[in-house]
Order: structure tokens, then C-alpha cells, then sequence
């Protein structure tokens, strides 16, 4: 339970994707085809277990009809969700954690405005989402793209991918997920996200710009559960740890040691556990995103 309140939430620029309808049809897919489409080098995601790594789809045009049903019936849930279903259910919670964070950001940062794209949510069974950054599989993992200004979450990934990963799929780790993705949005109104470019390696530009990511995600939640109108309760020490614990399991090291390998400094891409804990908890204790400038010294 971390919303408050009740009552509708603003599910309008919140919808389906990747199950077979929508925007990803056709362009990627093709009539059954498989859609080999690499991901543009400019995507964010949430970890780099497999970011960079061009994606190749999988083969969904066979898998239409139903596939597109799963998109009806996730855009037809959307549209149901209110904030008491946001504390029980996974979409109504990315919802209301959107609405959140377009609240809260105006408040913050002069001129911030919503993603124009939205936030996409692809259903449990759908294989693969088109956006202006290429075709990413349902395995890729929450990220954004800043083409086209779209945030995409999955929820297999928020419900179970997170947990195996040693994450928590508690609500507040799902919201710190679904903040860290709107950090890469802050950084693309405010001109960051293009550090990304410099190459990868513990100092490098892309680990900054995660590291920056995860800083917006601690900005957002200590003001998202304070003032007239917060949509979260106060935030307890239990929630934060939630979180802590995500941030732990999508660090760099953490990833290789848990693939089998010794964690590679000269690979990482988006900052050690150590790192990701230390940076959310800057934004999160300050609130301050002025204080999220991972660009300089040492991260
Ligand atoms: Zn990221």
C-alpha cells in the first residue's frame, strides 16, 4: 500500500504495447516476418544485462490475433485502474506511478513537461515492442527511448524478471523502477542524456547517465509522498529498502557475479550496486536534482 486516496487516475497517456495492436504492428512485424531490428544506440534501459546489445524480435505476426487481444484487454484494464487498484495490481500501479511523476516534476524542474509518447505497458505474452529507437523484445527490460518519448514496462518483468534477478517486485521498487525511466526523460528535457554516448567503462558517460537516472528516481520520491495532493503515504524505511534492494540487484558487478563471471569495471554500463544505492539515496535525501550531477569527479 503506498498510494492514498481514491478515485480515477489519468490514464491518458498510458496504454498497451507489444502485444500485436497499437503503434507496434505492421512497422515491425510485417506479415509473420521476423523483424531483425536493432535497437538505435540511444535507449535507456534499466539494466545492462542486455543494454546495447542489439535485439532481435521475435517472430509474433503468427500470434496476431491473440496477441492483440492481450493489448485490448491490458488497454482496457488501464483504463479501469484507480488509485486503489494501484496499490494491489502492477499496471494501475505504473499508472498512478506516471501520474506521480508528471505531478511531481513540474514541481522541481522548470519546464518539465510529460513524455510525449507516454508510458507503455507490454502485457504478460507479448513478444516484442516498436518504438522510434527499433523493435525491443519483451526480455529487454524496462526503458526509454528519446525519440520518441516513450517509456516502456513490462509486466513479467516488474512481477518476476526483477525478483529472480534478486530485486523486489515490491510496489515501491516497481515505482523506482518506473521513476529511474522517467529520470532518462528529465535528462533528455534537460540536455544530459546524450553524455550517454561516452562509451562504457565505471567512469563512463552511459554509467553517469544511469547513475543520473537512478538520482532522479530519489528526487521524485521525496517529494512524491509530501504536500497537499501527494498521491503516495509517507514513504517507510521497509519501502525505501525495497528499492535499495532493486537498485542492489541491477548493479553492473551484481549482474556479472550472478552470470557466472568476475565483475569487468571495463564493461559496465550502468554503475556498480554500490553506485546505484549511493546516487538514488542522494536524490532521495536532498530532493534536490541539482544534486544529481554525476558528470563530475569520481561516480
Ligand atoms: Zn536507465
Amino acid at each position: 500500500m503506498t498510494f492514498q486516496g481514491n478515485g480515477p487516475l489519468d490514464t491518458s497517456d498510458v496504454s498497451s504495447g507489444g502485444g500485436g495492436g497499437g503503434m507496434g504492428r505492421g512497422m515491425m512485424i510485417g506479415g509473420g516476418g521476423i523483424g531483425t531490428v536493432v535497437i538505435g544506440l540511444i535507449i535507456y534501459f534499466l539494466t545492462g544485462s542486455t543494454g546495447g546489445v542489439p535485439q532481435q524480435a521475435s517472430p509474433g505476426g503468427g500470434a496476431g490475433g491473440a496477441v492483440s487481444q492481450a493489448d485490448q484487454q491490458m488497454d482496457q484494464h488501464i483504463k479501469s485502474c484507480t488509485i486503489e487498484l494501484a496499490n494491489t495490481d502492477t499496471a494501475c500501479r505504473i499508472v498512478a506511478t506516471t501520474n506521480s511523476l508528471n505531478k511531481v516534476w513540474p514541481t522541481v524542474l522548470k519546464g518539465y513537461r510529460p513524455p510525449k509518447g507516454g508510458t507503455k505497458i507490454m502485457p504478460t505474452g507479448a513478444q516484442s515492442i516498436n518504438t522510434a529507437c527499433g523493435v525491443a523484445s519483451a526480455d529487454t527490460g524496462p526503458f526509454y527511448c528519446p525519440r520518441d518519448e516513450v517509456a516502456v514496462f513490462q509486466i513479467d518483468f516488474m512481477d518476476r524478471v526483477i525478483k529472480r534477478m534478486g530485486g523486489s517486485n515490491a510496489p515501491f521498487s516497481q515505482e523506482y523502477i518506473v521513476a529511474h525511466e522517467f529520470g532518462h526523460h528529465v535528462q533528455n528535457l534537460i540536455g544530459t542524456i546524450g553524455k550517454a554516448q561516452a562509451g562504457v567503462g565505471a567512469q563512463s558517460g552511459s554509467v553517469r547517465v544511469e547513475l543520473q537516472a537512478d538520482c532522479f528516481a530519489g528526487v521524485w520520491a521525496a517529494h512524491a509522498d509530501k504536500g497537499q495532493g501527494a498521491m503516495l503515504k509517507p514513504l517507510n524505511q521497509q519501502e525505501i529498502s525495497s528499492a535499495i534492494t532493486t537498485a542492489q540487484a541491477i548493479g553492473d558487478d551484481t549482474i556479472q557475479r550472478n552470470a557466472g563471471r568476475n565483475p569487468n569495471p571495463e564493461s559496465f554500463s550502468h554503475g556498480t550496486s554500490a553506485q546505484r544505492v549511493k546516487w538514488f539515496s542522494q536524490g532521495y535525501q536532498t530532493g534536490d536534482y541539482q544534486q544529481c550531477n554525476t558528470f563530475v569527479g569520481t561516480v
